[in-house]
């Protein structure tokens, strides 16, 4: 597949082409914005627990670096592809911009299922990966972090791996590491608490506040879905569903979010929750609530269901869950859309704490850690929602708009070498 076919890639392409035409963004600035300054390709071959040796393909693309070193997290995924890492290494340039944060944007990624393979092989994988895109990142250069189907332990193999390298521990190459080896306080859970955030300026927005009538539901109950549960369940929502690999569990009244943990913590997954209803992920998506949370993966509100959609509010946890023809179709409904690279960009926000921490060798507090990951997002929405204002166009093109002109200021100012 080429770099630019995958339908991921169109979409993202698309939203990109949409805004500049819009903001008359100029055609020059958009013609190097289509294409990622690096797409690189790599083979990773480990050795199998069972003695045999097998290849998977790997990915990094660093999309536009203008503003600083690219960032971006590692995905280790069946569906994974270099066409869908350079779509998300885009979304990540915006992110990045569109929060102020002096870095730009990459992705990296494996072709694999990691659950089929051993924490040994995982290892392997994960240390074998660092070596090959080793040339190309650097805590000057590009900056990993985890993804779907990535954690902490991950990123502390991989930055063992490029500190054997350079002869000594260096933090700054990965965030998102344990706590123990220059992680952040606040990271592991920044990414749902700047959900929850957004939810909270969304209501702000329009008058409200959120209470016990505010009822959300959240289709991945994971690394995002868990503290974005947890902690508007706690500003006092009713989160009446949630849904995972294995399903969704369903009470109006809602759920109470300890317990669920508790349940999962002892079973492993939703399924057979015994104080709900338990009902597809697809009923899940279609449910009547104020709030849905796609959380989970990219395109899951798509021409198929979009008309069932039945939610108020959309908070995108996930990058990109909802395609363009049914952003289009939501946004006519007068549907309300957090777009991802605003929605989600708390995980990155606390990630690039993490990395001045590590640079710096000074650790901040939590409190200094959540306040400035909730002023950063305030001000990103608050940008936002002049631009909608002022170009009467729907939140999901503002905040592409609002991205897209620091992104010209700043490769306007530093030009086209040579
Ligand atoms: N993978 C996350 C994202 O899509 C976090 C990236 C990072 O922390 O660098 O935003």
């Amino acid at each position: 597949m080429s770099l630019f076919e995958s339908p991921f890639f169109k979409d993202a392409y698309f939203q990109l082409e949409s805004a500049a035409q819009t903001m008359e963004l100029d055609p020059n600035i958009l013609e190097r914005l289509k294409y990622p300054k690096r797409a690189i390709q790599i083979s990773v071959p480990i050795r199998l627990d069972d003695g045999t040796v097998k290849t998977f393909e790997g990915y990094r693309v660093q999309h536009n670096m203008t503003l600083g070193p690219g960032k971006g997290g590692i995905r280790f995924h069946h569906h994974c592809s270099l066409s869908e890492t350079a779509a998300l290494a885009m979304l990540m340039s915006f992110k990045c911009a569109l929060v102020g944060l002096p870095l730009g944007g990459a992705k990296g990624g494996i072709k694999v299922d990691p659950r089929l393979l051993s924490r040994q092989e995982l290892q392997s994988l994960t240390r074998r990966y660092a070596i090959e895109i080793g040339p190309f990142i650097g805590p000057d250069k590009d900056i990993p972090a985890p993804d779907i189907g990535t954690d902490k332990q991950t990123m502390a193999w991989f930055m063992d791996t490029y500190s054997q390298l350079t002869g000594y521990a260096e933090p700054g190459v990965v965030t998102g590491k344990p706590i123990c080896i220059g992680g952040s306080l606040g990271r592991e859970e920044a990414t749902g608490r700047g959900v929850a955030n957004c939810i909270n300026f969304a209501y702000e927005h329009f008058g409200n506040k959120i209470d016990r009538k505010t009822t959300i539901a959240i289709h991945g109950f994971g690394k995002v879905g868990i503290p974005a549960a947890e902690i508007l369940h706690e500003q006092g929502a009713r989160i009446v569903a949630l849904g995972d690999i294995s399903g969704g569990i369903y009470d109006k009244d809602g759920l109470s979010i300890s317990k669920v943990l508790n349940y999962i913590e002892k079973n492993g997954v939703l399924k057979g929750y015994p104080e709900a209803e338990q009902i597809s992920n697809d009923q899940l998506l279609e449910l009547e609530v104020d709030v849905l949370i796609p959380a989970a993966i990219d395109g899951v509100i798509t021409e198929k269901n979009m008309k069932n959609i039945k939610a108020k509010m959309i908070a995108e946890g996930a990058n990109g869950p909802i395609t363009k023809e049914a952003v289009d179709y939501l946004v006519e409904q007068d549907v309300f859309i957090i777009p991802d690279i605003l929605c989600n960009a708390g995980g990155v926000i606390v990630s690039y704490f993490e990395w001045v921490q590590g640079l710096s060798h000074f650790f901040w507090d939590l409190t200094q850690i959540n306040k400035s990951l909730h002023d950063i997002l305030k001000r990103a929405f608050v940008e936002t929602a002049n631009k909608a204002k002022k170009y009467k166009v729907p939140f999901k093109k503002a905040a592409m708009i609002t991205s897209l002109n620091k992104i010209q200021v700043a490769m306007r100012s530093r030009g086209l070498f040579p």
